[in-house]
């Protein structure tokens, strides 16, 4: 009878956590831009800090929400064409509202 119990109650305490992780990955949801992982696999992932952001995930992050001033900022990425790349990638995925992110080579 008491091992009885004893399943019954961790079964009990197993449904009141899985509700409560249920509520708070509700209410604690983050929307990601999935731009922003997209753009980062194209970028030379060298982590120099050249662009002046805090790595190439840092740099990525910047564009998508317009806080770069060029795709040129990457001088490794540069020198190999990604500019061109990005800059494609980001005509062919506008931002939420529809509008074109305007960053320039
Ligand atoms: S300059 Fe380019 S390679 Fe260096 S951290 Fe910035 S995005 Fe990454």
């Amino acid at each position: 009878m008491e091992i009885l119990w004893s399943v019954i109650i961790l079964a009990v305490l197993g449904l009141i956590f899985g509700f409560g992780l249920a509520v708070a990955a509700k209410v604690f949801h983050v929307d990601i831009d999935t731009r922003i992982e997209d753009i980062a696999k194209m970028l030379p992932n060298a982590n120099c800090g050249a662009c002046g952001f805090p790595g190439c995930a840092g740099f990525a992050e910047a564009i998508v929400e317009g806080k770069a001033e060029s795709l040129s900022q990457c001088k490794p990425g540069a020198k190999s064409g990604k500019p061109e790349e990005i800059r494609k990638y980001l005509d062919e995925h506008p931002n939420p509202d529809g509008s074109i992110n305007p960053i320039k080579k």
